[in-house]
């Protein structure tokens, strides 16, 4: 019988409101009581609060970590500044970007944070997976993250299965993000788990507080969820918790083990370009109005695509 790897991750991104840290909380202790292992991808300007809840950082400490990118949606936000005509360029402005401090309101450099912080915070973890903020990845910050110790990204739409290209281990894009309104939730949910060999459920902490993601509610500042609501929406993870424990009781399902270098590589000639790109293109353009320029070129010499002549 094939054992089914599911990962369960949460992206935590949002350092403002002080209640996405409550929600936190209060989803570590149910991991805790339901025994379920997750991968938190943590931002660096969330690590650098992370150090004033040491009970946080405490739970925390029996999961995997993985980063989110120094800044999420500070502007100018991964696809912008890696939107250089050399690919060398924007490989080192990455390096420099992801290796500092962010100033949250002009998005200059302010010294040493990112990867940084967040390998100091947990210094006993490998930190080598990555999540991009939106799932915006770009092949420059990609390769230069990858200088920085990281093999496994967690943000790209390339294959169901894990795929490794260029040292870097591609990990499916999730079945699901956050949670849908009906019961049909827990029908689509084991139907992946059932089908793939590999499944990725992708929650958002301050998702269970904020009205919306944290890339609207940043620079817009949008209205919160009551009390009532945020205790709904927990209900339903410990219903889900549950469920996921049960699976992992009767060996059905292996829930986030250390993620491994993948066996299969990538085919790069299978890869549909304008797909990837639209997956990109979804937070840019939907959330900061912004088409990149030379991302499309970028792509084409990561994947080692000639471009076509016209
Ligand atoms: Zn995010």
């Amino acid at each position: 019988m094939t054992i089914h790897k599911l990962f369960l991750t949460f992206d935590v991104e949002d350092f403002v409101n002080v209640r996405s840290i409550e929600a936190l909380f209060l989803i570590l202790r149910l991991l805790k009581k339901y025994h379920v292992r997750a991968l938190f991808f943590i931002t660096g300007h969330v690590a650098e609060r992370l150090s004033s809840f040491p009970q946080v950082l405490d739970l925390l400490g029996n999961h995997e970590i993985g980063y989110h990118s120094s800044s999420h949606s500070v502007r100018p936000n991964i696809f912008e500044y890696t939107d250089l005509e050399s690919y060398q360029d924007a490989y080192l402005i990455s390096l420099r970007r992801e290796t500092s401090h962010i100033n949250p309101l002009s998005g200059e450099i302010e010294g040493e944070g990112g990867i940084k912080t967040l390998r100091k915070l947990f210094c006993q973890k490998e930190i080598e997976a990555f999540r991009a903020p939106g799932f915006s990845w770009s092949p420059p910050h990609l390769e230069a993250l990858r200088s920085l110790g990281f093999e496994y990204d967690f943000s790209t739409d390339l294959s169901n299965v894990p795929v490794f290209h260029k040292g870097t281990t591609f990990f499916p894009f999730p079945v699901l993000i956050d949670w849908k309104d009906s019961f049909n939730y827990y029908k689509d949910f084991f139907w992946f788990v059932l089908s793939r060999e590999v499944s990725v459920l992708d929650f958002h902490p301050d998702l269970f507080v904020n009205q919306s993601y944290w890339d609207s509610f940043f620079p817009r500042n949008a209205p919160q969820k009551g009390r009532r609501q945020a205790m709904l929406l927990l209900l339903k993870l410990e219903f889900l918790l549950k469920t996921i424990q049960f699976l992992k009781k009767a060996k059905f399902v292996e829930i986030t083990p250390k993620p491994n270098e993948a066996k299969i590589r990538l085919d790069t000639t299978r890869i549909d370009v304008e797909n990837v790109l639209k997956r990109i293109f979804v937070a840019p353009v939907t959330q900061f109005n912004y088409r990149p320029k030379f991302l499309r070129r970028h792509i084409l010499q990561f994947f080692d695509i000639l471009p076509t002549m016209h």
